[in-house]
């Protein structure tokens, strides 16, 4: 099986209930989800990224010490997911996916960030199956859409965060503090990485 790929790499992760783990990245190519303030346009088009074997990505990933494999886009799950996760327990790798949850799930994931857009609506199979929810506040209409979202998760082990988009983060972060003292079932993520301008 082969994916397209825009870049694959080995570092910690950022944000989200993982920050500050190491893992191994896969950023799989393809997304029409279209935030118009995306940080990785250049992931929306596939055609313009390699295909990498399945293999090969393994054997990278295996090079480095840590056994959590973070797959994310791009929207990763416009693609069959399920030979990657496969191939990657294999190995005695923890997969992580990353989605806005706009296309169904495949693959078997350990632990499933779902990121929901405004832009394009989400499937209701991950208001049930996430791990996380992870909305990204750009202006102050996020907040109530952050609370649709709530409403309509049945799973109470949820972690629920609130993550600034980085473009209006000295807007935008004064009150999501704000809105968490007073909601406190949120929580805040924050892009460590791009703070700390790890690569
Ligand atoms: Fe960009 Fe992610 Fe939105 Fe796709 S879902 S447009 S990759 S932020």
């Amino acid at each position: 099986m082969q994916y397209p790929v825009m870049e694959h790499f080995y570092t910690l992760q950022g944000e989200g209930a993982y920050t500050g783990h190491a893992a191994y990245f896969i950023r799989l190519a393809g997304c029409d989800v279209a935030c118009h303030w995306c940080d990785v346009k250049q992931s929306w088009d596939k055609n313009i990224h390699p295909n990498i074997n399945t293999n090969d990505l393994i054997i990278e990933a295996m090079r480095h010490e840590a056994r959590i494999a973070v797959v994310t886009g791009g929207e990763p799950l416009m693609h069959d997911c399920a030979p990657l996760t496969h191939a990657l327990h294999e190995k005695g790798f923890k997969s992580h996916i990353e989605t806005s949850g706009a296309y169904p799930l495949s693959g078997s994931w350990d632990w499933v960030c779902f990121s929901p857009k405004k832009f394009k609506a989400p499937l209701f199979e991950f208001y049930q199956l996430a791990n996380e929810l992870k909305i990204i506040v750009y202006n102050t209409s996020d907040f109530a859409f952050a609370e649709e979202q709530r409403q309509k998760i049945n799973n109470k082990d949820m972690v629920l965060y609130l993550q600034p988009e980085w473009g209006a983060r000295h807007k935008v972060m004064p009150m999501i503090v704000d809105y968490v003292k007073a909601n406190p079932i949120w929580k805040v993520s924050l892009q460590t990485h791009k703070y700390l301008d790890i690569p």
